[in-house]
């Protein structure tokens, strides 16, 4: 089983990468992280995220319960629940973690052997209409998104691999192939 950490900028698609993944190769499941944040109208508890208050976020902080944890944008807490690793450990799936690069590089230090995989969007021109049409944030957060985007994309080194997500589905076989080198 391996730990597999998809980062890049928000609207750069690692949401469609993964369930790209998840329709079409097997032994994959995802990471459903906890937040803060409160569900879009079509996000489910448990599917799409764990919804919890911040104390409840809080006391898992202190009850050690993350794999890492960060807050994201500037006003919410996100992180993977160690629970994830030991449920996919015990049904032999590997795990995608779709993270920030705050919490990609607490995984690095924390799990050497995670595999790190950046996904580049093909320009910034693409991802800032991708932001827009997705039509989820108000202008102040978009804008928020993209000054972060900025930042993160110049960290893209740090990372074992980069793809560039211009077509899904070439993208996601760049992914499946990494994965299935990296396991030697
Ligand atoms: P969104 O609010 O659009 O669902 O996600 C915002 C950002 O939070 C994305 O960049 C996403 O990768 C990041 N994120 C989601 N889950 C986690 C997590 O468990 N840990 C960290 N560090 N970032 C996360």
């Amino acid at each position: 089983m391996s730990l597999i950490v998809l980062a890049g900028p928000a609207g750069v698609g690692k949401g469609t990468l993964v369930r790209w993944l998840l329709a079409n190769a097997e032994g994959y499941s995802l990471s459903v992280s906890a937040t803060t944040r409160s569900a879009r109208p079509n996000e489910v508890d448990g599917v799409h995220y764990h919804f919890v208050d911040k104390a409840k976020f809080e006391k898992l902080i202190a009850d050690d319960q993350f794999l890492e944890w960060a807050t994201v944008h500037g006003d919410n807490y996100y992180g993977t629940l160690l629970d994830e690793l030991t449920r996919a450990d015990a049904e032999g799936l590997h795990l995608l973690l779709e993270i920030d690069l705050q919490g990609a590089r607490q995984v690095m230090k924390s799990k050497p052997t995670a595999i790190t995989i950046f996904v580049q969007p093909p320009s910034f021109e693409v991802l800032e209409s991708r932001l827009r049409d997705r039509a989820t944030e108000t202008e102040s957060q978009i804008q928020t998104r993209l000054s972060n985007a900025r930042a993160e994309i110049e960290s893209a080194e740090e990372f074992d691999y980069e793809v560039i997500n211009d077509d899904l589905a070439q993208t996601g076989k760049d992914i499946l192939k990494i994965v299935s080198e990296s396991e030697g």
